[in-house]
């Protein structure tokens, strides 16, 4: 069954090399208790530590079940240890962490019993050693004969063929001691147990056979088996795993005894987390801000087309100059003002690019837009009849416009800076949908006579800008209200062509009258671009088909989508005709909206990026210093690795033990850093609300924090990866060998 053939182990040191075992060749019976008798370091622990598997010699030949073990493979020495073999240790090595019952456990699952079937276990072997009443204890609050016990019934839960025992009562008082060792005489009626003492007495009393080593070698054999005597009991070789429970509940019940430690790890750790958690809460809310400010606020604001548009690249170069500032220099220099026109790149709208616009709006888009505007130029001007200081009671030209091809837009129009005075409608849908008469009548017009009628536009605090209400006739540097019903009834008079007010012919003109007052419906999306008159489609309709010698081309479009996402499919179709098409042939949009929100959401993006590199680097510290306890951890519970290993498990299982101890603490981690993250939040979002008005900005969501989490584990997984793999690999010889 076993038999140790010429097995000589030497350690060497240096120059200096020790004989530990000698040409030692032995065999045992299935059931005996053989002592090992020898003076202190004659090599009787080498020789156990081969016998059990956890050393290997130098030459010669651990025999089991007549089969060479030269080929062993770890995993097969990993079995035979935790399978048939059960190790009693002088100083116990019992896992201080662990309870009683789960020391006597960890064997057993190691060897992949189930969690019921091993406590069943435990329960059974501890009330065979006397410890029914103690198994919840820890191993610090038995006395050492307890302790001992509990090392047997460790070393007996798994029904060992072999029992091996290292001076077990070596630390003990001769009466415990006798206790014990009555104990291992029982077990021995059926099982091998080879122990080892220095104590002579002792081995001839209880033993059946005594073995004498010296020097490392045997010296005498008390009771050999014959040459020709047939042993054939067999050992019986079944495979291990640590449960991944189990890795588990030992890594829990270390953190367990170590909570400040771990709890300091694990703020270190979530120091990373909580720097990105704010990050992302802000910048997640900030993009929600203006996603919300761009649905609610912006996406009224139509997809224009215009004469001109502004060349942002050209008056980024402008501004730029090598010329100093506040010059100390009695002479000046130029600055070409035409310049300022260059900003602007002609956008040519040809009849090709109004018939490819017009496929779409009455065609595939007529869905994605709500409205479509096309404001022609055209030479009119809208008259008041007003006291003019030194000229008296005249017609007076308070909006004027005309056909100047390329020269009539100035920047701010594109910006919308500008408010022209009178100003055309959004047509049917979008106007009923976007505004409503607050006062007076929907507008009717009189072809006929040539009455017409316009609408004056509030906005949503019905204001009127100051100017307007001067030509209204008003004085608002003494007046504070001004009644609608003074306002409603207002006479200008339209003057198509150019005005000129010594030649023109009054008699001409239009009657134009204000019959209502309009102001944003409570929820519109539409922007209010204009706050002055507004005139019907209908009414421009009249004007371009009555007076063609004052018409001019299409001036601007105004593209309305119908909602956020159709904005999209719009700006596509109308990209999709600048498709191959050289830089002067194309014509480009203007999407008021998205300029203003691409300029924040571009801040936010740079804000982001530098604080998110500042947490990287706090959450490289705090692996790193994850990497460091988990290392001092592994120093520490050397001598349970090598407890772990004697009883059978493999290095995997070592490393799983640490690695579920990281995994834990990347946990715990991620929670403290995403705990704190939440409380930090609220004041945050106070400050921001003080600054901005903003209420809640900073926000997690569910997905963010999970996301955190998963990373913190990852993380503290990854940093200590390295110190569980040396763990896994320590010699367990050397392992139990330390204090
Ligand atoms: P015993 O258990 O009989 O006291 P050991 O088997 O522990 O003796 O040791 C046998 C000899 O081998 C001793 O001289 C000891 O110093 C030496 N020895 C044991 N382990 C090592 C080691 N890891 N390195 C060097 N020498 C060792
Ligand atoms: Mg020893």
């Amino acid at each position: 069954m076993l038999k140790l053939k010429n097995i000589s182990k030497t350690y060497v040191i240096g120059e200096f090399s020790q004989d530990a075992l000698d040409n030692v060749s032995i065999e045992f019976r299935k059931a005996e208790f053989v002592t090992v008798l020898g003076p202190s370091g004659c090599g009787k622990t080498t020789m156990l530590n081969v016998i059990g598997g956890l050393d290997h010699a130098d030459k010669g030949d651990l025999i089991i079940n007549d089969k060479s073990t030269h080929n062993f493979t770890d995993y097969e020495w990993d079995m035979y240890r935790n399978n048939s073999i059960g190790f009693i240790f002088q100083s116990h090595n019992l896992i201080s962490h662990l309870s009683v019952l789960q020391n006597v456990e960890m064997g057993l699952s190691l060897s992949g019993v189930s969690q019921s079937e091993a406590k069943k276990r435990a329960l059974e072997v501890l009330g065979r050693v006397g410890l029914s009443d103690h198994i919840h204890k820890r191993p610090t609050q038995l006395s050492g004969g307890q302790s001992q016990r509990v090392a047997i019934a460790r070393a007996l839960a798994n029904n060992p063929d072999v029992i091996l025992a290292d001076e077990p009562t070596g630390s003990l008082d001769s009466e415990t001691s006798i206790q014990i060792l009555d104990l291992i005489k029982d077990i021995a009626k059926d099982k091998l147990v080879i122990m080892v003492t220095h104590d002579s007495e002792m081995a001839y009393k209880y033993a059946t056979r005594v073995v004498k080593l010296k020097d490392g070698k045997i010296i005498d054999d008390s009771n050999p088996l014959a040459e020709n005597v047939k042993n054939d009991a067999k050992l019986d070789l079944k495979k291990t795993a640590m449960s991944f429970k189990m890795a588990l509940i030992s890594s829990l019940n270390n953190i367990r005894t170590k909570l400040g430690r771990t709890f300091l790890t694990a703020f270190a750790g979530s120091i990373g987390i909580i720097g990105i958690a704010l990050i992302l809460s802000l910048s997640n809310g900030l993009d929600q801000e203006i996603d919300k400010f761009e649905r609610e606020t912006l996406s009224g604001y139509p997809i224009t087309i215009t004469e001109s548009r502004l060349d942002f690249e050209k008056m980024r170069q402008a501004t730029e100059t090598d010329l100093l500032m506040y010059p100390e220099q009695n002479y000046a220099t130029m600055y070409d003002e035409n310049t300022f026109q260059s900003f602007l790149i002609p956008n040519d709208i040809t009849d090709d690019y109004l018939q490819y616009v017009d496929a779409y709006v009455n065609g595939d888009g007529v869905e994605t837009l709500s409205g479509v505007k096309y404001q022609r130029k055209v030479n009119m001007a809208l008259l008041k009849y007003m006291e003019v200081p030194q000229i008296g009671d005249v017609y007076f030209p308070i909006h004027s416009e005309t056909i100047v091809e390329n020269e009539d837009t100035n920047p701010g129009d594109i910006f919308g800076f500008g408010f022209p005075f009178f100003t055309l409608l959004p047509e049917g849908e979008v106007f009923n949908n976007n505004y409503e008469v607050i006062y007076g009548n929907p507008v009717t017009q009189d072809f006929e006579q040539k009455n017409f009628e316009v609408y004056l536009v509030v906005d949503e605090y019905n204001r009127i800008y100051k100017s307007t209400l001067q030509i209204l006739g008003f004085d608002p540097n003494t007046e504070t209200t001004f009644a609608f019903e003074d306002i409603i009834g207002t006479e200008f008079k339209l003057y198509m062509g150019e005005y000129n007010m010594q030649t023109s012919d009054i008699s001409e003109a239009m009657d134009v009258t204000i019959a209502g007052i309009i102001r944003a419906k409570e929820g519109s999306n539409v922007a209010l671009l204009y706050n002055g008159l507004g005139y019907t489609s209908e009414l421009a309709d009249y004007l371009y088909t009555n007076y063609p010698d004052e018409v001019g081309g299409i001036d601007t479009i105004s593209l309305y989508p119908s909602n956020f996402e159709n904005k999209d499919l719009v700006k596509e179709y109308l990209d999709k005709y600048n498709e191959g098409k050289t830089d002067a042939e194309k014509v480009e949009y203007v999407d008021q909206a998205a300029t203003i929100t691409s300029m924040v959401g571009g801040v936010i993006d740079t804000i982001s990026i530098v604080l998110i590199a500042f947490a990287a680097i706090s959450l490289v510290v705090s692996s790193i210093m994850i990497s460091i306890i988990t290392y001092i951890s592994v120093l520490e519970r050397t001598k349970e690795i090598g407890v772990l290993r004697a009883l059978g498990a493999r290095k995997k299982d070592i490393s799983r033990v640490f690695n579920s101890e990281n995994l834990i603490i990347g946990f715990a981690a991620g929670l403290v850093g995403v705990v704190v993250s939440i409380l930090l939040i609220i004041p945050i979002n106070i400050i921001i609300e003080n600054l901005t008005n903003m209420p809640n900005v900073a926000k997690l969501s569910t997905w963010h924090i999970s996301t955190l989490l998963l990373i913190s584990i990852i993380l503290a997984y990854i940093a200590g990866y390295i110190p569980a793999r040396m763990a896994s690999k320590k010699d367990p010889v050397v392992a139990l060998r330390t204090e």
